[in-house]
């Protein structure tokens, strides 16, 4: 008996040794120690022993089961262990690999020009206002001096909706709206962008869409050199240092003296094709606020002064980058938004 038991253990632990996985171990604990095993068999034929001998046998069937189920518990850990390690091996990521590179979108040419127009005035103590889109005649028109028949409605060919309200043909109804706000006291210093409409045929320089940005500053002793001084700023931070502002007379019903402003262009005066030779380029249009629109909104325009200027967003936008076609910016041709994906 004492042989078989020696015997039994032998195997056992062979086929400890030889399980390759879990699975494998737990039949081999089963088959050894399990209540049909022959461990538990030599057991129940202890009866059958003599009293001297039975002490003995019992003592030694415990060492052979202790040893085997031990020996289990032992590989058991072992192949626990290995089983982790090749999960963690298969799991493993490869952080030396390159990434896959994510598709960033870009601000649209005209919204940066319009933030860096913006970020400009802002520094210079201005707020941006902003007003509807669809306007009442009074604000697009009376309110600016320009009573119903005036001629110089001609200039803005408009969208009507109804004969009192329409798509506004500029951002000014921005500036008498604020006007009225402040109920005849300044300061009032504002920078207004926005989208406006005029019944125009498209082309490369035409869109019956487009983006203005307009400025005003209504205070005491507001006076023409201010407006200077200010355009001569604006140019500089947009173009250049080197770049200088000209002003010639012109005409706009909501200002008075009205003036066309100029900035030199690139070439340096020698002439190009950009200035058509002339050295000079068209920017933006401004001049002194109208008395009138002054009384209008509520101010005292002898005790008050002002200054308005407004340009349109794609025309800075096609000096600065060099567009040659309005038309690029309404498109959305990723050929050419792309080109302006520059990460700030
Ligand atoms: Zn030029």
């Amino acid at each position: 008996m004492e042989q078989k038991l020696k015997e039994l253990q032998s195997q056992a632990l062979e086929k400890i040794a030889a399980a390759a996985n879990l699975k494998e171990l737990n039949d081999v604990r089963v088959a050894y120690l399990g209540k049909k095993g022959p461990v538990t068999e030599v057991l129940k034929g202890m009866g059958k022993l003599s009293a001297e001998e039975r002490p003995k046998m019992g003592a030694l069937v415990n060492v052979v089961r202790e040893t085997i189920s031990k020996s289990i518990e032992e590989k058991q850990e072992l192949l626990e262990a290995a089983a982790i390690e090749q999960q963690l091996a298969q799991e493993s990521i490869d952080v030396t690999l390159p990434g896959r590179p994510v598709k960033q979108g870009s601000h649209h040419p005209l919204t940066r020009v319009a933030e860096e127009i913006e970020d400009l005035f802002i520094g210079m103590g201005y707020t941006v206002a902003e007003g509807p889109e669809v306007e009442q005649d009074f604000y697009n028109f009376e309110a600016l001096n320009l009573p119903k028949d005036h001629p110089a409605r001609d200039m803005q060919d408009t969208f009507y909706i109804t004969p009192e309200l329409l798509m506004r043909t500029h951002t000014s109804p921005v500036q008498v709206r604020t006007m009225q706000k402040h109920e005849g006291r300044g300061p009032v210093k504002i920078i207004c962008p926005g989208k406006v409409y005029r019944r125009d045929s498209d082309d490369a320089t035409h869109s019956h869409q487009f983006a203005q940005i307009e400025g005003l500053v209504v205070g005491e002793n507001i006076r023409m050199s201010d407006l200077k001084g200010t355009l001569d700023v604006f140019a500089k931070k947009m173009f250049g240092e080197d770049r200088e502002i000209r002003l010639r007379p012109s005409f706009f019903p909501f200002t008075e003296p009205s003036v066309e402003v100029d900035v030199s262009c690139m070439c340096g005066g020698k002439g190009c094709s950009i200035c058509k030779g002339t050295g000079w380029i068209e920017v933006l249009g401004a001049g002194m606020v109208h008395p009138n629109v002054l009384e209008m909104a509520g101010f005292d325009s002898n005790k008050y002064t002002g200054f308005a200027f407004g340009m349109g967003q794609e025309r800075i936008a096609m000096l600065k980058y060099g567009i040659d076609d309005i038309r690029h910016f309404y498109t959305n041709d990723l050929r050419f938004l792309k080109q302006f994906s520059v990460h700030e």
